[in-house]
């Protein structure tokens, strides 16, 4: 049983009282099997009990959707104490490590032999902060752990709780089977992932780097995509795009709106987005992007899959990238850097014309790009003297790409088609930034994978309203996940 008494005492106020209070459930629940009991996992597949293990950790992604991570504030503590309960629960001494006041991550390790070997480990690796909610456009509490038509709803289901839960359902199988690992695997839990800062990874790694090294990690970043209710490929993430910030700033005189003049910086500004709205970056295929087109090709339809296949020609090149570009904003921004317009601020009264106008532009770099080109292109677009361009502080740091040809790339496309109905795994160059960049500056062959089968319906949810994962997707997830982990990290 876990020794709620005792989480409680450590957790600090009436606010984390009343959660604690709340976790009924899962982890107090009877484990389906005990630790140690042999069912003898380790010589032929841990992954063998892996439904049970699925339902046991329906329970904890439950729970840990009903603590509310949103980020800011983030206040992760307490679902790394939750993590941490569950996992002593199994005789998992599990540390967790203050980022920050009421923020922390949590790290446990399964050894496979005396002396460490940081460059064999593998790291599974999930964050526990959410982005923030717009509760009145939810048709249920996201915070409520609801179970509907075979979904579980709630913040964080997918991203990246439900990778969380299954992280800690696959170690939590390799402990009780007693399997014999090959190399150490370490759990870990990061806080702070969805705005990257001060507690983030990025100081986890400066501060505890010694707690989590590792050659190879699996983190969220890449999906299993599900197509005309069958998995289509599942895309494996080796590389991801870089983000920055540009504050677009109109200056002029302020005065009486009755009077306009030529130099509002209203009107400068909005010309200026007007401009950057419509503009497209050049193209430029990295080489896992093209790998990805070319894997792609075959399983879409005759016409897309043959503009996809057209696009690194000269005769139809361009005009396959616009029809490519135009079928899905993903691979649009697979191509080319993006620019989004995303803040407006200006005016302070309706009868005044500003002296100022702000926009923010959020920037995604293509690897190997660099922001002064960018900035350079916007400048020359823009052409006007009353707009200046200003980067913003933060910007992230660029990373070398994880090789597709590493023993674990190669067992997660095996173990992938093999579970999938033969889908291939391709690699994949993620729009978005994950704490796997940070990683893979630190020598790791960092994976993204969240390995849920999920329709675009589904996926798209993942930031917005009414986040929810199908049941049936998250044991398939599970199980998936098992046998990658086994497959690689369990002595054959
Ligand atoms: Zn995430």
């Amino acid at each position: 049983m876990v020794n709620w008494n005792r989480v409680v005492q450590k957790m600090a106020g009436a606010a984390a009282l009343a959660l604690a209070a709340s976790f009924p459930v899962a982890a107090q629940a009877p484990p389906a099997e005990k630790p140690g009991i042999p069912g003898n996992l380790a010589s032929a597949s841990p992954a063998r009990d892996t439904s049970a293990m699925a339902k046991e950790a329906e329970g904890w992604l439950t729970d840990l959707i009903k603590v509310n991570t949103s980020n800011p504030p983030g206040n992760e503590q307490i679902a790394a104490m939750y993590i941490a309960a569950v996992l002593e629960k199994e005789g998992i001494k599990a540390e967790i490590l203050d980022m920050a006041p009421g923020r922390s991550a949590v790290v446990a390790r399964l050894r496979s032999s005396v002396v460490a070997q940081p460059s064999r480990a593998l790291l599974l690796v999930a964050h526990l902060d959410t982005v923030p909610v717009d509760k009145a456009r939810w048709s249920v509490d996201p915070f409520g752990g609801v179970v509907k038509d075979g979904y579980l709803y709630g913040r964080g289901a997918i991203d990246d709780k439900g990778m969380v839960a299954a992280n800690l359902a696959v170690f939590i199988s390799l402990r009780r089977s007693m399997a014999r690992l090959n190399r150490d695997v370490i759990f870990l839990a990061t806080d702070d992932e969805e705005t990257s800062g001060d507690a983030s990874i990025r100081m986890l790694i400066a501060k505890h780097w010694e707690k989590i090294a590792a050659g190879y990690a699996i983190n969220e970043g890449g999906n299993v995509f599900v197509k005309n209710g069958k998995v289509q490929y599942a895309g494996v993430q080796a590389d991801e795009k870089l983000a920055f910030n540009i504050a677009v700033v109109a200056r002029g005189a302020s005065g009486h709106a009755s009077q306009p003049t030529k130099d509002n910086p209203v009107v400068h500004l909005a010309a200026a987005i007007a401009k950057i709205g419509n503009y497209s970056a050049p193209v430029r295929f990295t080489s896992i992007v093209r790998r990805y087109f070319e894997g792609l090709a075959p399983l879409e339809d005759d016409e897309i899959g043959k503009w996809m296949r057209s696009m690194d020609t000269t005769d139809r090149g361009e005009h396959a990238q616009r029809v490519i570009s135009d079928a899905s904003p993903l691979w649009n921004s697979m191509m080319r850097d993006t620019i989004a317009p995303t803040v407006l601020t200006a005016g302070v009264a309706n009868n005044v014309i500003p002296a100022e106008a702000r926009a923010n532009l959020n920037v995604r770099l293509l690897p190997g790009d660099t922001i002064d080109n960018v900035l350079k292109d916007l400048n020359k677009l823009v052409n006007d003297p009353v707009v200046k361009l200003e980067l913003q502080p933060n910007a992230g740091l660029a990373a070398p790409s994880s090789s597709l040809e590493s023993d674990f790339y190669g067992v997660i496309s095996k173990v992938v088609t093999q579970e999938f109905g033969g889908a291939p795994a391709l690699p994949f160059q993620s729009t978005w930034l994950t704490d796997s960049a940070q990683l893979r500056l630190h020598q790791v062959q960092a994976y993204g994978l969240v390995p849920f089968p999920l329709a675009q319906e589904d996926l798209k949810r993942m930031h917005g309203d009414d986040e929810r994962i199908p049941l049936g997707a998250f044991d398939k997830g599970v199980d998936v996940l098992a046998k990658i982990v086994a497959e690689f990290a369990v002595a054959h």
